[in-house]
C-alpha cells in the first residue's frame, strides 16, 4: 500500500498520542472527535487535518482508525440507525483499523459485513495505557486476514513496539479482553493484599518492594502501586468504566466458549461493584481506595 491517508475518529486519551505518532512517521491525517477541544491538541502538525464530523473523514481517508470507547458506539458510527452510517459515505476498498477495545462478537460481525461490502476490517486493539501510547511502544494485538494485517503494518508500527497477529477478525478484540480481565485481576489482588498488610502494620511501601522482588510482581505491582495508588493521585489515565467494560466483555467471552469462568464471575462482580460506588469517572487504579475504604462484607 502507498502512503494512505489515515482517518482518525476518536481522539480522546490514547487516540491523541496515537494520532500524534503517526504525524511524526509523516503520515497525512484526517481526525474527529466528538469534543472539539481535541483539534487544539494536534493542530500543531501542518498534516493534521480536523473534519466537521465522521463521515468527512470516511468521504476522505483510505485507513479509518477507530479509537473510541466500546462497540455499541462504534456500530452506531459505522452503520447507524438506517444505514446512515459511516461506511454508507466511506471510498471503495477502505481499511477499517479498531484500535479500541470492542467487544469481538461485534467485531467478527463487522469484519464479515465489511468484507461483503468490498472494505477490509482489522482489529487491533492495544495494551500499555497513556504512557506507552505517548511514546509509541504499545502493544498491539491484531486480528484479520493476513495480507490485510501485513499491508497496514507500518501504520501499526508507527504507534506499537510488540505487534502479533492472533487469528481472523475479532481475534485481537478476544486477546484485548483476557488481557485486560488478567491485568484486573492483578490489580484487585494486589490492593486487598497490600490493605490486608497495612492492617497488620506492614508498611505497603515495603509490601510491594517484596512483591516486586518475587513471584507475587505484575503490572500492578511494577507500574501502578507506587505511581497512582500508594500516591493517592489515581490517575493513570484509564478509567474504571473502561476497565469494567474489557472484564464483562471477558467474561461474555469465556461464557460463549463455554469454557470455567468461576473467577471472572467474582472478579466483574467486585469492578462493576467498584465502579458503581466511586466517584462518577474515576480511574481504575482506584480500586484500591474502594478495597481500603469499603465494609468488610
Ligand atoms: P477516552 O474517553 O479518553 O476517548 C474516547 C474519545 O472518543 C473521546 O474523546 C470521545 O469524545 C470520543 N467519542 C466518543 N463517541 C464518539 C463518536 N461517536 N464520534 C467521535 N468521537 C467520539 O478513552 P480512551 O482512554 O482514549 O480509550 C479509547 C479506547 O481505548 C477504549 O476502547 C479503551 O477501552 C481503550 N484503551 C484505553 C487505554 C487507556 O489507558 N486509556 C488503554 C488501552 C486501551
Amino acid at each position: 500500500m502507498s502512503q494512505p491517508t489515515i482517518g482518525m475518529i476518536g481522539l480522546g486519551m490514547m487516540g491523541t498520542p496515537m494520532a500524534n505518532n503517526l504525524l511524526k512517521a509523516n503520515y497525512i491525517i484526517n481526525g474527529f472527535d466528538l469534543n472539539p477541544d481535541a483539534k487544539e491538541k494536534l493542530s500543531h502538525s501542518a498534516n493534521f487535518h480536523w473534519q466537521s464530523s465522521a463521515k468527512e473523514v470516511a468521504l476522505s481517508s483510505d485507513v479509518i482508525i477507530l479509537m473510541l470507547p466500546d462497540s455499541k458506539i462504534i456500530d452506531q458510527l459505522l452503520w447507524g440507525q438506517q444505514q446512515d452510517g459511516i461506511v454508507a459515505h466511506c471510498k471503495p476498498n477502505t481499511v477499517f483499523l479498531d484500535m479500541s477495545s470492542s467487544n469481538p462478537s461485534n467485531s467478527k460481525s463487522n469484519s464479515e459485513k465489511l468484507k461483503s461490502l468490498g472494505h477490509e476490517f482489522i482489529d487491533a486493539p492495544v495494551s500499555g495505557g497513556v504512557k506507552r501510547a505517548l511514546d509509541g511502544s504499545l502493544a498491539i494485538m491484531v486480528g484479520g486476514e493476513s495480507i490485510s494485517v501485513e499491508n497496514i503494518m507500518p501504520i501499526l508500527k508507527s504507534m506499537g513496539k510488540t505487534i502479533i497477529h492472533v487469528g481472523s477478525g475479532g481475534a485481537g478484540h478476544a486477546v484485548k479482553a483476557l488481557n485486560n480481565y488478567v491485568s484486573a485481576s492483578g490489580l484487585l489482588a494486589v490492593s486487598e493484599a497490600l490493605v490486608a498488610a497495612e492492617a497488620f502494620g506492614i508498611d505497603p511501601h515495603l509490601a510491594n518492594q517484596v512483591f516486586n522482588a518475587s513471584t507475587g510482581k505484575n503490572n500492578t505491582t511494577d507500574v501502578k502501586v507506587e505511581n497512582f495508588m500508594l500516591s493517592g493521585t489515581f490517575n493513570s489515565g484509564f478509567a474504571i468504566a473502561l476497565m469494567r467494560k474489557d472484564i464483562q466483555t471477558a467474561k461474555g467471552f469465556i461464557d460463549d466458549m463455554k469454557t470455567p469462568g468461576v473467577f471472572a464471575n467474582s472478579c466483574l462482580e467486585r469492578w462493576s461493584t467498584a465502579e458503581q460506588r466511586l466517584e462518577k469517572g474515576a480511574d481504575h487504579t482506584a480500586m484500591f481506595k474502594f478495597v481500603k475504604t469499603q465494609p468488610k462484607e
